[in-house]
């Protein structure tokens, strides 16, 4: 799919073939679905245009549905949902379009794993995630269902699965994100607003998500999934 390239693209030139045998850490997000400890930053597919101009089309059908509704209850009419009414058929759009966007985020997810199981690390790291958790943060709640967070994993258990990787997860507490990578000296406070991770110690300045998925690279306690 043409899209991917557009998501991809920060990643391409980073790429190195030559560490076939390294771990690999992943780190998942909102702002950029995956990245790993090798500076492969997989964006989030919702920012790009197509995505966004289905979504706008998706309201707009659903819009149309709801605006026929208002009219026929003002009518005092009953409900038509026959074959063939142009309700029927507004439903029926609606559906198409759902149908689209999942079709599109499940080739998404599907292709960010070909990638990385392409280049077979000798395990690969990822973080248990407190889904339930985070959806309870209202303005978070809609971009994580998104996301697919879930499916993914299930899609790189299969392939790590399929490929003979070993498949690590680290707990939920592990601090991914407050260690520095460098020193392993962890910071007492991080605000989701500091993009770049700063160690005072050690003066190291990296990014804040490729930090974490270095993190979760090296964390030593893990659980192997099957
Ligand atoms: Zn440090």
């Amino acid at each position: 799919m043409f899209l991917f390239s557009t998501v991809y693209e920060k990643t391409r030139k980073k790429y190195k073939a030559n560490c076939h045998s390294d771990g690999m850490g992943i780190d998942l997000g909102i702002k950029d679905f995956a990245i790993t400890n090798r500076e492969q930053v997989f964006g989030n597919i919702h920012k790009t245009s197509i995505i966004k101009r289905t979504e706008k089309r998706l309201k707009r059908v659903q819009r149309a549905l709801s605006r026929k509704y208002e009219f026929q209850k003002k009518r005092g009419e009953k409900p038509a949902t026959k074959k063939g009414s142009n309700i029927a058929k507004n439903i029926l759009q609606i559906q198409k379009v759902h149908q689209r966007l999942a079709r599109m985020r499940d080739a998404y997810r599907a292709w960010v794993v070909s990638v990385i199981a392409k280049i077979k690390p000798a395990f690969i790291t990822i973080e248990k995630l407190n889904v339930q958790g985070m959806k309870k943060n209202r303005h978070l709640s809609k971009s994580i269902s998104d996301q697919g967070f879930y499916d993914f994993k299930q899609k790189l258990r299969n392939a790590c699965r399929k490929m003979g990787i070993e498949l690590r997860e680290v707990a939920m507490y592990y601090p991914s994100s407050k260690l520095c990578s460098h020193c392993g000296i962890k910071k007492v406070k991080l605000s989701l607003s500091e993009r770049v991770f700063q160690c005072e110690h050690c003066r190291q300045s990296i990014d804040r998500d490729h930090n974490a998925a270095i993190n979760l690279m090296q964390a030593s306690e893990y659980v192997l999934l099957p």
